[in-house]
């Protein structure tokens, strides 16, 4: 009764006032907040109503050590107790923004050793592509800016970001940045681009190492490594988008390693801070940075107000620091075959489910009406899956662009087996009562 109630007065004052990212304007009018939540522990979220579900994408593929973790907020609180803020533009520094460049550099492989501080991903992805433009134009190349990226990646939202995307949906706004071209998954088609618009027009390609928003989508079989090949032969930095992969969502530090390749910049946010404070970043190799350094003769004019915040900064090591002495990465190995041995057990059930996919904690299915010809249903019903799991206490993510009717898991690194099963036990019923 007075949980109705509260939820009734905050979800009035949510209609008129909050404008939500990534939603229909229509819908929360019309709907008002689905959730109002006020608590989380472990793979669980609670509701103002005092309704829990599991998070079984760790809310945007993000709080990976997982919810409700003191270590993190007290952390934060010492950090903002001692220095809230000082700025770490031109020579000024401080603590949290050194120790946590040290052991990003620890973690990453081969020689990508420095990092540069943003908010999130968007804005990290941004400063690659600045930074990288504007390595070439020092290098006496200021013709190479074009960026290319992949059909189905997504980069984030900010102008140089959604101009990266490769998923359409983000980039139906007017006016975007010029100078992003999109290839699909083939090595061919890098070629033919590069062939068609000259080497010497091309500043980087960009990747994510295993798609995630577009649908957790491996790359084909040596793609990456032929991709260095390209990149090294034209002249090209190679980017990986780290964002999801990062920081052992896909059973190594990152997703890269899982291809056999070193890119020449990686960018960062999410699963460095498991969500606790927003920070992202990019990281560059040891070359290029020393060939920055080199040839920079004035300022390098890019810095946000809040590139390695503190806070947020002393939230991140303490993170990874939690990462690393639960062994977490070694339970995201455990956990993604029991998560994948689910997905075939559910396969088995329901003649629907197939492109089972995945590596670590992070996979999917799609749902086909007919398997042979990869033929799917006129509606997804992935969308109606996971409204039902809903109501059993699941919170999915379907992804249905580009014509995909795909169901997304990605739970957080401390799940246990139980857990696994209760998420595939609970897509089991959703699926039969949908049909
Ligand atoms: N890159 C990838 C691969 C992502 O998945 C995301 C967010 O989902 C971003 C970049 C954008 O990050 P942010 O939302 O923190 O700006």
């Amino acid at each position: 009764e007075s949980v109705q109630r509260k939820y009734e007065e905050l979800a009035a004052i949510d209609k008129k006032h909050f404008m939500h990212p990534t939603s229909s304007f229509k819908q929360q009018q019309e709907k008002g907040p689905g959730f109002i939540f006020t608590e989380g522990k472990g793979i669980y979220l609670k509701d103002v109503r005092g309704k829990q579900v599991i998070d079984a994408l760790s809310s945007l593929w993000n709080v990976n050590i997982g919810h409700g973790r003191e270590e993190l907020a007290e952390a934060a609180a010492e950090q903002m107790k001692k220095l809230a803020f000082s700025s770490t533009f031109a020579t000024n520094s401080h603590e949290p923004g050194i120790r946590l460049a040290e052991k990003v550099a620890e973690m990453a492989p081969g020689d990508l050793t420095m990092t540069f501080f943003t908010s999130g991903g968007s804005d990290a992805n941004d400063t690659a592509f600045k930074t990288a433009r504007y390595y070439w134009r020092l290098k006496g190349k200021p013709a190479k800016k074009k960026i290319i990226s992949r059909q189905k990646s997504y980069h984030g939202v900010s102008v140089g970001a959604s101009s990266a995307t490769g998923l359409p949906a983000f980039r139906d706004f007017p006016s975007l940045a010029p100078d992003f071209y999109y290839v699909d998954s083939s090595i061919e088609a890098l070629k033919e681009l590069i062939e068609r618009e000259g080497a010497e027009t091309i500043a980087a390609f960009i990747s994510e190492p295993v798609q995630g928003s577009g649908g957790v989508n491996l790359p084909p079989k040596n793609y990456f490594k032929e991709i260095r090949e390209i990149c090294d032969q034209n002249d090209i930095l190679f980017i990986a988008d780290e964002v999801i992969c990062g920081f052992g969502r896909t059973g190594k530090n990152f997703g890269i390693e899982n291809f056999g390749t070193i890119p020449d910049m990686m960018v960062i946010a999410k699963g460095i801070s498991s969500g606790y404070a927003p920070i992202g970043g990019m990281v560059i190799s040891e070359p290029l940075r020393n060939e920055l350094i080199e040839l920079t003769e004035g300022v390098y004019m890019h810095g946000y107000t809040y590139s390695a915040h503190p806070m947020c900064c002393a939230v991140a090591l303490k993170n990874l620091e939690i990462i690393e002495e639960e062994n977490l990465i070694e339970n995201v190995q455990n956990m993604g075959e029991e998560l994948q041995k689910g997905f075939n057990w559910l396969a088995e059930r329901h003649e629907e489910i197939g492109n089972i996919r995945g590596i670590g904690l992070l996979g999917a299915f799609e749902i086909l009406r007919d398997q042979e010809t990869n033929t799917r249903f006129s509606e997804p019903v992935s969308v109606k899956v996971v409204e039902e799991a809903l109501n059993h206490g699941l919170l999915a993510r379907s992804i249905v662009y580009e014509g995909q009717d795909t169901l997304a898991f990605a739970p957080p690194f401390c799940i246990n087996k139980e857990e696994v099963e209760s998420i595939i036990s609970i897509i089991d019923h959703s699926l039969t009562e949908v049909k």
